[in-house]
């Protein structure tokens, strides 16, 4: 087993992974925050989907987002158990998305298999999607027809996000889709090129261009444990996938500006056939309200402006994305994979 402890920057532009003589079919992509409780499931049910569907060796990646509880360990133990797991252990919580980005700058697989740890996406699904790919698509994602077990306002929240995202972006980003997915090597190797700080994932993969198809499924509760995403981290995430893939939000400055110019001008008509006839004094609530309008879209518009400037200034720094403290894998030419 060779265990790497120095730390390992996630600069997305060494591509470890590339090397083609290796032989690994199969990278499964899990980022796990808190996830002790569904853990030993979550191996009972990958294992034989991918035994049955990977056609050759691969392997597990389990990444550690700086976990609270017994995450680590027992990915740690399973890594010990059956050489097939890789254990990725980040140095604290980066995120849900820069997590995953860490295990797919790792995955030596020829196909990769992105899957959340809380087994509310069906694992079995990887054989249709393999059968897909071969169908000649580069990006096999899942499509949710239905979300059980969670809350009417993530419901609805989820559902608003995906239609106000295609409405304000180019890029076409499917709805109703996660990360449940299979994509080639080639589009990975795109993707681990992308240095942006802020990853929305699933639309960098659409933004690649390859390729893509749906395999549509029913999702369901989490196996065990809460959510971690809760609604300030929702928030976070609508705004980064927003911000990194539309200006349009920045481009209502200049229509509102238009508009209230344009109102402003028949207002100010009126104000002056007033003053003609000479009732001036009146207008104190007609002036308030301009005011307190014309302030509150300077400020809504000032504080859009600086969710960009702000991404700006962090993507400036060129922080690696991530800190990787150690991983654990068997040596990547051991052929005591099956
Ligand atoms: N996750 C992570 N880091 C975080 C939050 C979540 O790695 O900071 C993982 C989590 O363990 C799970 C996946 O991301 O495997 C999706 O999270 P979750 O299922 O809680 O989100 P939901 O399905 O409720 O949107
Ligand atoms: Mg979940």
């Amino acid at each position: 087993m060779v265990i790497e402890t120095n730390a390992e920057l996630g600069t997305p532009r060494t591509n470890i992974s590339a090397s083609p003589d290796l032989p690994i079919k199969l990278s499964v992509v899990i980022p796990c925050y808190n996830e002790e409780e569904v853990l030993a499931e979550l191996r009972r049910r990958i294992l034989p989907v991918c035994q049955a569907a990977a056609r050759g060796p691969f392997e597990v990646i389990l990444i550690d987002d700086g976990s609270k509880d017994r995450t680590r360990e027992i990915i740690r133990e399973f890594q010990s158990q059956d050489i097939r797991f890789v254990g990725v252990f980040l140095s604290r919580n980066h995120g849900h998305q820069l997590a995953l980005s860490a295990g797919l700058t790792i995955a030596r697989g020829e196909r990769i298999f992105i899957i959340d740890a809380d087994l509310q996406d069906p694992p079995e699904l990887l054989k249709e999607m393999m059968e897909k790919m071969d169908e000649g698509y580069d990006v096999v994602y899942g499509q949710r027809i239905s979300r059980s077990g969670e809350s009417a306002f993530k419901k609805a929240s989820a559902s608003a996000f995906y239609r106000v995202l295609n409405a304000l972006t180019e890029v076409e980003i499917p709805l109703d889709t996660g990360d449940f997915r299979l994509m080639s090597r080639r589009v990975l190797n795109v993707l681990n090129t992308m240095p942006e700080q802020h990853r929305f994932v699933r639309g960098m993969i659409s933004w690649t261009g390859f390729k893509q198809t749906p395999v549509r499924y029913h999702r369901e509760e989490r196996f065990a444990g809460i959510t971690k995403y809760p609604l300030r981290k929702m928030v976070r995430f609508a705004l980064d996938a927003i911000s990194s893939f539309s200006i349009t939000p920045l481009r209502l400055a200049s229509v509102i500006g238009i508009a209230c110019a344009g109102i402003s001008l028949f207002v100010s008509i009126a104000v002056l056939i007033s003053w003609i006839f000479g009732s001036t004094v009146q207008g104190w609530a007609s002036t308030m309200i301009m005011m307190l309008f014309i302030g509150g879209v300077q400020l809504i518009m000032i504080g859009l402006l600086g969710e960009y400037v702000g991404r700006m200034y962090i993507q400036s720094k060129q922080r690696p994305l991530f800190i990787i403290e150690e991983i654990v894998r068997e040596e990547p030419a051991d052929d005591k994979r099956a």
